[in-house]
């Protein structure tokens, strides 16, 4: 199992307002900020890595806080749901406290037999807490929300496409996944490589407009590889099956690879190693800005563009 596709690593999305975003993940949902970097790409914009303690893979949410970026909308080509575990019986806890804090939020519902309630972060991005059928014995970090609420990492990923077979070929041929699950229109696949952040929904929705990346929205979806031997054979494989693909590219807490997957989703692909410690003690984690060393040199600047948080 170990040179498997082991689920999700993290999920990537657009938010605008930088500290909006940063306090609603981490007093509002309760995560830890893992990482305060920049856009590799982007210096002048913040990215964002909330997490478990260690920002263990499965449970790393990322934004680009694009500031005044316009509103994105969900639609086709798309990931549209972003779906936490959290502990069974805890889904009345989440509801008032999305009442308390003014969440806008649906009522609790049932998909694939499992509850969930849904709910939207201050930029409109879709979000659920599930309760899962199957055990989750990871540790949720607890500095907010106490151990019989907090999420323990990601639960799943849905995708909405016009055709679900070319990405479901993706999912089965190339990174070996199964499909579980069928109810309608929603498709549930499963990885057994690994226990926990192991599935993802296709949502075919063939008349349904196409999606607009902006504020709100998701950006890229990473699944998780233990290393980057492994990355690189899933390089080829990849490659071999006509896809686009990035060579290699150190992203400093891991190694990534990226290509577009048939329904329009970027994919990305991403290792375990070298992990958020490589430049911060674990007690630390998010508490600095850290650049990559490209930008080392160009920090006060940096940090005199990038909207204050406190
Ligand atoms: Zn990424």
């Amino acid at each position: 199992m170990e040179n498997s596709i082991l689920g999700l690593h993290h999920i990537t999305a657009i938010a605008a307002d930088a500290k909006r975003n940063f306090e609603f993940y981490t007093k509002v949902l309760g995560l830890r900020m893992v990482k305060k970097t920049v856009n590799f790409d982007d210096p002048g914009t913040y990215h964002f890595y909330f997490g478990d303690e260690m920002g263990t893979p499965g449970t790393i949410l990322t934004f680009f806080p694009w500031g005044n970026i316009g509103q994105g909308h969900t639609g086709t080509g798309m990931a549209t749901y972003i779906a936490y575990a959290v502990p069974d019986g805890s889904l009345a806890y989440w509801q008032e406290r999305f009442k308390s804090f003014n969440v806008q939020h649906d009522p609790i519902r049932e998909k694939f037999g499992e509850q969930y309630l849904s709910f939207r972060d201050p930029d409109g991005l879709k979000l659920d807490m599930v309760v899962p059928s199957t055990k989750d014995e990871r540790k949720a970090w607890t500095s907010v929300i106490g151990a019989e609420s907090a999420t323990k990492g990601f639960h799943s990923i849905t995708l909405t496409l016009r055709q679900v077979a070319p990405t479901a070929k993706v999912l089965t041929d190339l990174f070996g996944y199964r499909l579980l699950k069928q109810e309608g229109n929603h498709y549930r696949f499963i990885t057994d490589a690994i226990e926990n952040a192991s599935l993802v929904d296709l949502i075919e929705a063939p008349n349904q407009a196409p999606g607009r990346g902006a504020a709100g929205t998701n950006h890229h979806v990473a699944f998780r590889v233990k290393n980057d031997n492994i990355l690189m054979e899933f390089r080829e494989k990849i490659a071999a099956a006509g896809l686009n693909i990035t060579p290699k590219i150190d992203r400093d807490y891991f190694f990534s690879l990226y290509f577009r997957e048939p329904g329009g989703v970027l994919f990305e692909l991403a290792t375990d190693n070298p992990g958020f410690t490589r430049d911060e003690p674990l007690e630390q984690l998010g508490s600095n800005l850290m650049l990559p060393k490209q930008y080392e040199g160009s920090r006060s600047k940096i940090e005199s563009i990038l909207p204050k948080l406190n």
